[in-house]
Formats: structure tokens, C-alpha cells, sequence
């Protein structure tokens, strides 16, 4: 059985923040995890340089990453703050999706209003689309379809929450991966805010003291 999952992410912390519960879950069921990470988050700090965060905020996503039980992190260096859908990006992102083979995919979800979020969302979706046929040449690799992918929330809660997941037993460590991103949390508190939003979904839900909401993008999709 395909044990791959992919998580794909614009900024170092999006991953942890929208399904890091979730994926350490899916760590301790023997699921093999690949984050891709778009940018760099170069743009995250008011005073940093940004080459200088640029390397901080990797180091800190892979080690973040190993904490939730990443076997890899590939990271795209797109520029933050202006990554585009292009030929370019869509032919990298189709690439590694038919490399790496995915079961599950998690990505932005559809309703987030944050630009970039937004546009990394649509660039999933391009991607696990052209990844599933017998075109798009570009793209090296045999044509592979993604059977389920799932829309999380950052910072915007998603509206239409369609799938949650209990992750009561992991919200410490998604937290303890969140400390990990520390150019970031030093800045604001959003440990909180991220604990808020597991407990409210929980609470509303009935299903477990902590959890995390998704859109279901496509599901039992043929594979
Ligand atoms: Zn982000």
C-alpha cells in the first residue's frame, strides 16, 4: 500500500500550523511524510537581512520537520512574497509529485485569503492535476494520480470544514515543532492563537480535545 504522504507549504511554519497534529499522527502509523516548502519565508522579519533569515528559517523548518517525523523537506526558494504560478514553478512542483508518489497530499486551503497562501493552493492543484496524466511533458516522470488532498487552515479558519481531525494526543507535539521556529514565535505569540484554534475545533466538532479542520479537495480520487 502507498504509505506517502506530501505536505506542501508557501512559508517554513504553514505545514506545522495547518496540519502538524495531523501528521504526526499519520508519523506514528508508519506514513512516510515529504514536506515541500515553497519559500524560504526571507520576508518574515522587519530587521533580519534576509539572506541571513533565509538559512535561520530552513534550519528551523528542518528541524521542526524531523520533530513531526519528516523523512524528507525539499525546499523550493521561491521568493517570498512573490512567488507566482509559472511554467517554472507548475513544471517543479508536477516533477516532485510524480517522483515522490504521493497517497495524500495537504496543502492550503482553498478559502484562505492570504495571497500567497491562495497561490500555492491553486499551484497544487495545477500540479496534482497535470502529475495525473499522460501529457505535460515537461515535468519529468510517469504520470501519478493522488488519491485524497486536503485543504488546512493558517491563519484564516477555513468555512467549510468538511473533515477533522482529533489530534489530542499529538497538539503537544505540533507545539513543541512550533517552538522549533523560533525567529517567528519570538516575534509574536501565536503558540496561542494555534492552541486556540485546536481547541476551538475540537469543542465545536465533538471530536477530541484538540483538532484540526480540512476542506476536502478530492477524496478516494483513482489511483
Ligand atoms: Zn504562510
Amino acid at each position: 500500500m502507498n504509505r506517502t504522504i506530501l505536505a506542501i507549504g508557501t512559508h517554513p511554519d504553514d505545514i506545522e500550523i495547518g496540519c502538524g497534529g495531523t501528521l504526526a499522527l499519520l508519523f506514528e502509523q508508519d506514513y512516510k511524510l515529504v514536506f515541500v516548502i515553497v519559500t524560504s519565508g526571507e520576508e518574515g522579519s522587519i530587521d533580519r537581512p534576509k539572506a541571513h533569515l533565509k538559512n535561520i528559517r530552513e534550519d528551523e523548518s528542518v528541524n521542526s520537520g524531523r520533530r513531526l517525523g519528516a523523512k524528507e523537506i525539499i525546499f523550493l526558494r521561491e521568493p517570498d512574497g512573490l512567488v507566482q504560478i509559472s511554467k517554472e514553478t507548475k513544471t517543479r512542483l508536477t516533477s516532485i509529485i510524480r517522483e515522490i508518489k504521493p497517497l495524500t497530499v495537504f496543502t492550503h486551503a482553498r478559502s484562505d485569503h492570504f495571497p500567497d497562501h491562495r497561490i500555492i493552493h491553486d499551484l497544487s492543484m495545477a500540479a496534482i492535476t497535470v502529475a495525473a496524466g499522460p501529457w505535460y511533458q515537461d515535468a519529468h516522470g510517469n504520470p501519478h494520480h493522488v488519491a485524497n488532498v486536503f485543504g488546512y487552515e493558517v491563519w484564516n479558519p477555513i468555512n467549510e470544514a468538511r473533515f477533522i481531525n482529533d489530534i489530542s494526543e499529538h497538539i503537544e507535539t505540533k507545539i513543541e515543532a512550533l517552538k522549533l521556529h523560533t525567529s517567528q514565535t519570538n516575534n509574536v505569540n501565536y503558540l496561542t492563537a494555534v492552541r486556540g484554534l485546536a481547541a476551538y475545533r475540537g469543542a465545536m466538532s465533538m471530536n477530541g480535545k484538540f483538532a484540526e479542520a480540512f476542506e476536502v479537495l478530492i477524496l478516494g480520487g483513482i489511483v
